[in-house]
Protein backbone atom coordinates (compact mmCIF):
# COMPACT_ATOMS: atom_id res chain seq x y z
CA UNK A 1 0.00 0.00 0.00
CA UNK A 2 1.22 3.65 -0.64
CA UNK A 3 1.61 6.24 2.01
CA UNK A 4 -1.52 8.53 2.66
CA UNK A 5 0.09 11.42 4.45
CA UNK A 6 -2.62 13.75 3.46
CA UNK A 7 -4.96 12.85 5.67
CA UNK A 8 -5.16 10.61 9.39
CA UNK A 9 -5.05 7.31 8.70
CA UNK A 10 -8.04 5.52 10.19
CA UNK A 11 -7.08 2.75 12.19
CA UNK A 12 -9.95 0.67 14.15
CA UNK A 13 -8.72 -0.43 17.66
CA UNK A 14 -10.62 -3.48 19.37
CA UNK A 15 -8.96 -4.37 22.36
CA UNK A 16 -10.97 -7.75 22.83
CA UNK A 17 -11.03 -10.23 25.61
CA UNK A 18 -8.78 -11.56 28.93
CA UNK A 19 -5.22 -9.39 28.40
CA UNK A 20 -6.36 -7.85 25.37
CA UNK A 21 -7.12 -4.41 26.98
CA UNK A 22 -3.47 -4.56 28.59
CA UNK A 23 -1.50 -5.35 25.25
CA UNK A 24 -3.49 -2.84 23.61
CA UNK A 25 -3.56 -0.15 25.87
CA UNK A 26 0.47 -0.59 26.43
CA UNK A 27 0.69 0.08 22.61
CA UNK A 28 -1.48 3.28 22.42
CA UNK A 29 1.64 5.02 23.94
CA UNK A 30 4.08 3.51 20.80
CA UNK A 31 1.46 4.71 18.47
CA UNK A 32 1.51 8.34 19.64
CA UNK A 33 5.32 8.25 19.84
CA UNK A 34 5.88 7.29 16.33
CA UNK A 35 3.06 10.32 14.93
CA UNK A 36 5.70 12.70 16.82
CA UNK A 37 8.86 11.59 14.88
CA UNK A 38 7.43 10.25 11.32
CA UNK A 39 6.83 13.10 9.53
CA UNK A 40 3.38 13.00 7.19
CA UNK A 41 2.13 10.24 9.29
CA UNK A 42 -1.33 11.12 11.33
CA UNK A 43 -3.24 8.21 13.12
CA UNK A 44 -7.12 8.51 14.14
CA UNK A 45 -7.83 5.97 16.48
CA UNK A 46 -11.54 4.53 16.37
CA UNK A 47 -12.15 2.17 19.31
CA UNK A 48 -14.74 -0.58 18.85
CA UNK A 49 -15.91 -3.68 20.78
CA UNK A 50 -15.32 -7.17 19.81
CA UNK A 51 -15.04 -10.90 21.68
CA UNK A 52 -16.41 -12.80 24.16
CA UNK A 53 -17.64 -9.72 26.50
CA UNK A 54 -19.98 -8.58 23.84
CA UNK A 55 -22.28 -11.68 24.06
CA UNK A 56 -24.15 -10.57 27.48
CA UNK A 57 -24.41 -7.07 25.78
CA UNK A 58 -25.64 -7.12 22.31
CA UNK A 59 -25.64 -11.40 21.84
CA UNK A 60 -23.19 -11.79 19.69
CA UNK A 61 -18.94 -11.56 19.37
CA UNK A 62 -19.12 -9.39 16.67
CA UNK A 63 -21.57 -6.45 17.02
CA UNK A 64 -22.90 -4.47 14.08
CA UNK A 65 -21.54 -1.54 14.72
CA UNK A 66 -18.31 -2.71 15.16
CA UNK A 67 -18.57 -4.16 11.49
CA UNK A 68 -19.79 -0.93 10.18
CA UNK A 69 -16.34 0.76 12.11
CA UNK A 70 -14.27 -2.29 10.78
CA UNK A 71 -15.31 -1.01 7.04
CA UNK A 72 -14.91 2.87 7.89
CA UNK A 73 -11.62 2.17 8.54
CA UNK A 74 -8.06 1.90 6.60
CA UNK A 75 -6.89 -1.25 8.88
CA UNK A 76 -7.58 -2.75 11.96
CA UNK A 77 -5.17 -3.62 15.26
CA UNK A 78 -7.27 -6.26 17.29
CA UNK A 79 -6.22 -7.78 20.56
CA UNK A 80 -7.07 -11.13 21.59
CA UNK A 81 -10.67 -12.57 21.68
CA UNK A 82 -11.29 -15.38 23.84
CA UNK A 83 -13.97 -17.69 21.50
CA UNK A 84 -16.63 -19.81 23.39
CA UNK A 85 -16.26 -23.61 22.17
CA UNK A 86 -19.48 -24.76 22.91
CA UNK A 87 -21.26 -26.42 20.62
CA UNK A 88 -24.04 -23.90 18.83
CA UNK A 89 -21.75 -21.02 20.28
CA UNK A 90 -21.22 -17.56 17.99
CA UNK A 91 -18.07 -18.56 15.58
CA UNK A 92 -14.83 -17.22 16.72
CA UNK A 93 -14.78 -13.22 15.82
CA UNK A 94 -11.35 -13.52 14.67
CA UNK A 95 -12.19 -16.24 11.96
CA UNK A 96 -15.32 -14.09 11.04
CA UNK A 97 -13.63 -10.85 10.60
CA UNK A 98 -10.91 -13.44 8.32
CA UNK A 99 -13.77 -14.62 6.02
CA UNK A 100 -15.50 -11.25 5.89
CA UNK A 101 -12.86 -9.18 4.80
CA UNK A 102 -11.20 -12.12 3.06
CA UNK A 103 -7.96 -11.74 4.61
CA UNK A 104 -6.44 -14.58 3.27
CA UNK A 105 -2.78 -14.11 4.17
CA UNK A 106 -1.86 -14.80 7.84
CA UNK A 107 1.35 -13.49 7.99
CA UNK A 108 3.78 -15.08 11.09
CA UNK A 109 7.44 -13.59 11.41
CA UNK A 110 9.33 -15.33 13.83
CA UNK A 111 13.03 -13.71 14.22
CA UNK A 112 15.56 -14.54 17.15
CA UNK A 113 15.85 -11.55 19.13
CA UNK A 114 18.49 -9.87 21.33
CA UNK A 115 18.65 -11.16 25.13
CA UNK A 116 15.15 -13.13 23.98
CA UNK A 117 16.00 -16.75 24.84
CA UNK A 118 15.69 -18.73 21.24
CA UNK A 119 16.65 -22.04 20.31
CA UNK A 120 19.53 -20.88 17.35
CA UNK A 121 20.34 -16.78 17.72
CA UNK A 122 19.86 -16.79 13.94
CA UNK A 123 15.93 -17.86 13.41
CA UNK A 124 14.55 -15.31 10.45
CA UNK A 125 11.32 -16.76 8.92
CA UNK A 126 8.13 -16.03 8.07
CA UNK A 127 5.32 -18.28 8.43
CA UNK A 128 2.43 -17.79 5.42
CA UNK A 129 -0.85 -19.32 6.17
CA UNK A 130 -3.67 -19.53 4.39
CA UNK A 131 -6.33 -17.86 6.41
CA UNK A 132 -10.27 -18.35 4.83
CA UNK A 133 -10.48 -21.92 4.23
CA UNK A 134 -9.21 -25.64 5.28
CA UNK A 135 -10.72 -26.80 8.77
CA UNK A 136 -11.38 -23.20 9.43
CA UNK A 137 -14.15 -23.17 6.95
CA UNK A 138 -16.58 -23.17 9.95
CA UNK A 139 -18.53 -26.48 7.63
CA UNK A 140 -19.20 -28.79 10.85
CA UNK A 141 -22.24 -31.64 11.59
CA UNK A 142 -22.75 -34.64 13.53
CA UNK A 143 -23.59 -37.01 10.85
CA UNK A 144 -25.17 -39.57 13.22
CA UNK A 145 -25.58 -40.05 17.11
CA UNK A 146 -22.47 -40.53 18.15
CA UNK A 147 -20.27 -39.16 14.89
CA UNK A 148 -19.14 -35.91 13.38
CA UNK A 149 -17.63 -34.39 10.46
CA UNK A 150 -15.85 -31.21 9.65
CA UNK A 151 -14.72 -30.06 6.42
CA UNK A 152 -11.71 -29.19 5.28
CA UNK A 153 -12.60 -26.91 2.30
CA UNK A 154 -9.21 -26.67 -0.50
CA UNK A 155 -9.93 -24.59 -3.49
CA UNK A 156 -7.04 -23.87 -6.27
CA UNK A 157 -8.21 -20.13 -6.17
CA UNK A 158 -6.73 -19.89 -2.62
CA UNK A 159 -3.84 -22.07 -2.64
CA UNK A 160 -2.48 -20.56 -5.87
CA UNK A 161 -3.32 -16.67 -4.26
CA UNK A 162 -1.81 -18.26 -0.79
CA UNK A 163 1.36 -19.52 -2.82
CA UNK A 164 1.66 -16.42 -5.08
CA UNK A 165 2.07 -14.03 -1.42
CA UNK A 166 4.40 -16.37 -0.17
CA UNK A 167 6.98 -16.33 -3.33
CA UNK A 168 6.34 -12.36 -3.95
CA UNK A 169 7.76 -12.26 -0.42
CA UNK A 170 10.56 -14.39 -0.46
CA UNK A 171 11.45 -12.38 -3.47
CA UNK A 172 12.05 -9.72 -1.12
CA UNK A 173 13.87 -12.06 1.32
CA UNK A 174 16.12 -15.38 0.46
CA UNK A 175 14.43 -16.90 -2.48
CA UNK A 176 13.36 -19.35 -0.59
CA UNK A 177 9.72 -21.49 -0.12
CA UNK A 178 8.79 -24.33 1.96
CA UNK A 179 5.70 -25.83 1.42
CA UNK A 180 3.99 -27.73 4.02
CA UNK A 181 1.23 -30.66 3.23
CA UNK A 182 -0.10 -33.51 4.71
CA UNK A 183 -0.19 -35.44 1.46
CA UNK A 184 0.22 -38.67 2.13
CA UNK A 185 -3.01 -38.95 4.16
CA UNK A 186 -4.74 -35.85 2.69
CA UNK A 187 -4.51 -37.42 -1.19
CA UNK A 188 -7.04 -34.89 -2.69
CA UNK A 189 -7.43 -32.16 -0.83
CA UNK A 190 -3.28 -31.35 -0.21
CA UNK A 191 -2.59 -32.78 -3.44
CA UNK A 192 -4.30 -29.72 -5.11
CA UNK A 193 -2.47 -27.89 -2.64
CA UNK A 194 0.64 -29.17 -3.51
CA UNK A 195 -0.10 -28.97 -7.56
CA UNK A 196 -1.09 -25.24 -6.67
CA UNK A 197 2.12 -24.34 -5.32
CA UNK A 198 4.18 -25.75 -8.07
CA UNK A 199 2.17 -24.24 -10.69
CA UNK A 200 2.79 -20.63 -9.35
CA UNK A 201 6.77 -21.49 -8.59
CA UNK A 202 6.93 -21.69 -12.08
CA UNK A 203 6.56 -17.82 -11.76
CA UNK A 204 9.12 -17.78 -9.77
CA UNK A 205 11.88 -19.66 -11.58
CA UNK A 206 15.02 -17.72 -9.23
CA UNK A 207 13.31 -19.38 -6.06
CA UNK A 208 14.65 -22.01 -4.23
CA UNK A 209 11.58 -24.23 -3.33
CA UNK A 210 11.02 -26.96 -0.52
CA UNK A 211 8.56 -29.09 0.45
CA UNK A 212 8.03 -30.59 4.16
CA UNK A 213 5.13 -32.87 5.23
CA UNK A 214 3.21 -30.96 8.23
CA UNK A 215 5.24 -33.97 10.91
CA UNK A 216 8.20 -33.42 9.47
CA UNK A 217 7.59 -29.46 9.09
CA UNK A 218 7.09 -29.66 13.00
CA UNK A 219 10.83 -31.71 13.97
CA UNK A 220 12.63 -29.43 11.48
CA UNK A 221 11.60 -26.86 12.95
CA UNK A 222 12.92 -27.47 16.10
CA UNK A 223 16.39 -29.35 14.59
CA UNK A 224 17.15 -26.62 12.35
CA UNK A 225 14.63 -23.29 12.53
CA UNK A 226 18.29 -21.69 11.01
CA UNK A 227 16.88 -22.94 7.57
CA UNK A 228 13.64 -21.75 6.70
CA UNK A 229 12.66 -18.37 5.04
CA UNK A 230 9.23 -18.56 3.87
CA UNK A 231 6.88 -21.15 4.66
CA UNK A 232 3.53 -21.37 3.26
CA UNK A 233 1.17 -24.22 4.28
CA UNK A 234 -2.86 -24.72 4.78
CA UNK A 235 -4.93 -22.96 7.65
CA UNK A 236 -5.09 -25.22 10.54
CA UNK A 237 -1.28 -26.49 10.07
CA UNK A 238 0.14 -22.62 9.82
CA UNK A 239 -1.92 -22.02 13.13
CA UNK A 240 0.08 -24.80 15.04
CA UNK A 241 2.91 -24.57 13.61
CA UNK A 242 2.89 -20.62 13.88
CA UNK A 243 2.66 -21.44 18.18
CA UNK A 244 5.32 -23.71 17.70
CA UNK A 245 7.38 -21.32 15.98
CA UNK A 246 7.08 -18.62 18.39
CA UNK A 247 8.28 -20.61 21.25
CA UNK A 248 11.50 -20.91 19.17
CA UNK A 249 12.23 -16.95 19.76
CA UNK A 250 11.21 -16.52 22.96
CA UNK A 251 6.94 -17.44 23.49
CA UNK A 252 4.03 -16.08 22.55
CA UNK A 253 4.19 -12.69 24.36
CA UNK A 254 6.94 -11.83 21.28
CA UNK A 255 5.18 -13.09 18.26
CA UNK A 256 3.51 -10.74 15.91
CA UNK A 257 0.72 -11.60 13.27
CA UNK A 258 -0.91 -9.61 10.47
CA UNK A 259 -3.75 -10.68 8.48
CA UNK A 260 -3.69 -9.20 4.89
CA UNK A 261 -6.14 -9.18 2.03
CA UNK A 262 -6.48 -7.01 -1.06
CA UNK A 263 -7.52 -3.87 0.32
CA UNK A 264 -7.65 -4.39 4.00
CA UNK A 265 -5.45 -5.82 7.47
CA UNK A 266 -5.82 -6.61 10.83
CA UNK A 267 -3.14 -6.70 13.02
CA UNK A 268 -2.86 -8.85 15.94
CA UNK A 269 -0.25 -10.63 18.22
CA UNK A 270 -0.37 -14.20 17.54
CA UNK A 271 -1.52 -15.31 21.03
CA UNK A 272 -4.88 -15.62 22.63
CA UNK A 273 -6.58 -13.50 25.22
CA UNK A 274 -4.22 -15.77 28.31
CA UNK A 275 -7.48 -15.36 30.90
CA UNK A 276 -5.38 -16.36 33.84
CA UNK A 277 -3.28 -12.85 33.20
CA UNK A 278 -6.50 -10.85 32.73
CA UNK A 279 -6.24 -6.98 34.02
CA UNK A 280 -2.92 -8.29 35.60
CA UNK A 281 -0.96 -5.32 33.51
CA UNK A 282 0.98 -9.06 33.40
CA UNK A 283 1.44 -10.06 29.71
CA UNK A 284 3.94 -8.94 27.19
CA UNK A 285 2.95 -6.42 24.98
CA UNK A 286 5.64 -6.71 22.55
CA UNK A 287 3.98 -9.22 20.36
CA UNK A 288 1.29 -6.60 19.67
CA UNK A 289 3.51 -3.40 19.67
CA UNK A 290 5.74 -5.49 16.73
CA UNK A 291 2.00 -6.49 15.10
CA UNK A 292 2.06 -2.66 14.55
CA UNK A 293 5.52 -2.72 12.81
CA UNK A 294 3.45 -4.87 10.28
CA UNK A 295 0.74 -2.49 10.45
CA UNK A 296 3.31 1.08 9.01
CA UNK A 297 4.87 -1.64 6.66
CA UNK A 298 1.64 -2.34 5.19
CA UNK A 299 0.29 1.14 5.47
CA UNK A 300 3.85 2.05 3.09
CA UNK A 301 5.27 3.94 6.10
CA UNK A 302 8.48 2.24 5.79
CA UNK A 303 10.52 4.50 8.57
CA UNK A 304 7.71 4.07 11.10
CA UNK A 305 7.57 0.22 10.91
CA UNK A 306 12.10 -0.12 11.17
CA UNK A 307 11.60 2.83 14.14
CA UNK A 308 9.06 0.60 16.14
CA UNK A 309 11.25 -2.58 15.13
CA UNK A 310 14.52 -0.66 16.50
CA UNK A 311 13.08 0.37 19.84
CA UNK A 312 11.67 -2.88 20.67
CA UNK A 313 15.14 -4.20 20.26
CA UNK A 314 16.86 -1.55 22.24
CA UNK A 315 14.78 -2.54 24.98
CA UNK A 316 15.01 -5.83 24.47
CA UNK A 317 18.71 -5.65 24.42
CA UNK A 318 19.12 -2.87 27.60
CA UNK A 319 16.99 -5.82 29.33
CA UNK A 320 15.52 -3.50 32.07
CA UNK A 321 11.82 -3.31 31.24
CA UNK A 322 10.64 -6.66 29.99
CA UNK A 323 7.84 -8.23 31.30
CA UNK A 324 8.10 -11.33 33.38
CA UNK A 325 8.17 -14.22 30.14
CA UNK A 326 11.60 -12.67 28.74
CA UNK A 327 13.05 -10.68 31.99
CA UNK A 328 16.32 -11.37 32.50
CA UNK A 329 18.18 -13.46 35.87
CA UNK A 330 18.06 -11.12 38.92
CA UNK A 331 15.72 -7.75 37.19
CA UNK A 332 12.59 -6.79 38.17
CA UNK A 333 9.92 -8.09 36.01
CA UNK A 334 8.08 -4.92 34.05
CA UNK A 335 4.49 -4.67 34.07
CA UNK A 336 2.69 -4.59 30.49
CA UNK A 337 2.03 -1.27 30.71
CA UNK A 338 5.88 -0.31 31.92
CA UNK A 339 6.92 -2.21 28.97
CA UNK A 340 4.68 0.03 26.40
CA UNK A 341 5.89 3.26 27.84
CA UNK A 342 9.50 2.46 27.59
CA UNK A 343 9.44 1.32 23.95
CA UNK A 344 7.32 4.43 23.91
CA UNK A 345 10.27 6.36 25.03
CA UNK A 346 12.86 5.03 22.81
CA UNK A 347 10.83 6.10 19.53
CA UNK A 348 10.89 9.43 21.04
CA UNK A 349 14.08 9.34 21.70
CA UNK A 350 15.33 7.93 18.36
P1 LIG B 1 -3.13 -18.12 24.72
O1 LIG B 1 -2.28 -17.73 23.57
O2 LIG B 1 -4.14 -17.14 25.16
O3 LIG B 1 -2.22 -18.43 25.98
C1 LIG B 1 -1.40 -19.56 26.15
C2 LIG B 1 -0.32 -19.20 27.18
O4 LIG B 1 0.70 -18.45 26.53
C3 LIG B 1 -0.80 -18.30 28.30
O5 LIG B 1 -1.38 -19.01 29.35
C4 LIG B 1 0.48 -17.61 28.71
O6 LIG B 1 1.23 -18.44 29.55
C5 LIG B 1 1.20 -17.45 27.39
N1 LIG B 1 0.97 -16.13 26.76
C6 LIG B 1 0.14 -15.83 25.75
N2 LIG B 1 0.22 -14.53 25.44
C7 LIG B 1 1.13 -13.99 26.29
C8 LIG B 1 1.65 -12.67 26.48
N3 LIG B 1 1.31 -11.63 25.70
N4 LIG B 1 2.55 -12.48 27.45
C9 LIG B 1 2.97 -13.49 28.23
N5 LIG B 1 2.51 -14.76 28.10
C10 LIG B 1 1.60 -14.99 27.15
O7 LIG B 1 -3.81 -19.52 24.34
P2 LIG B 1 -5.08 -20.24 24.99
O8 LIG B 1 -5.01 -20.18 26.48
O9 LIG B 1 -5.13 -21.55 24.31
O10 LIG B 1 -6.31 -19.41 24.47
C11 LIG B 1 -7.08 -18.50 25.27
C12 LIG B 1 -8.23 -17.96 24.43
O11 LIG B 1 -7.72 -17.16 23.37
C13 LIG B 1 -9.08 -19.06 23.77
O12 LIG B 1 -10.43 -18.70 23.89
C14 LIG B 1 -8.64 -19.03 22.32
O13 LIG B 1 -9.66 -19.45 21.44
C15 LIG B 1 -8.33 -17.56 22.14
N6 LIG B 1 -7.42 -17.24 21.02
C16 LIG B 1 -7.70 -16.14 20.28
C17 LIG B 1 -6.88 -15.75 19.26
C18 LIG B 1 -7.23 -14.50 18.46
O14 LIG B 1 -8.01 -13.69 18.90
N7 LIG B 1 -6.66 -14.32 17.29
C19 LIG B 1 -5.71 -16.49 18.97
C20 LIG B 1 -5.42 -17.60 19.77
C21 LIG B 1 -6.29 -17.98 20.80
Amino acid sequence: MKPRSSRAIKIAILPGDGIGPDVINATIPVLDAIQNVVKGLKLEYVFGEAGLNCIPKYGTNLPEKTIECLKSVDCCLKGPLTTPEEPGSPRSAAVKIRTMFDLYVNLRPLKSRPNVHSLKPDINMVIVRENTEGLYSGIEFMSGKDSAIAIRLITRKCCERIARFAFDLSMKRKKHVTYVHKGNILKITDELFKDSVLKVAKEFPEVRVDELRVDAAAMSLIKRPESFDVIVTTNLFGDILSDEGAQLVGGLGVAPGANIGEKYAMFEPIHGSAPKYTGLDKANPIATILSTKLMFEWLGFKKAADKVERAVETVLREGRVLTFDISLPNVKFAKCSETGKEIARQILQS
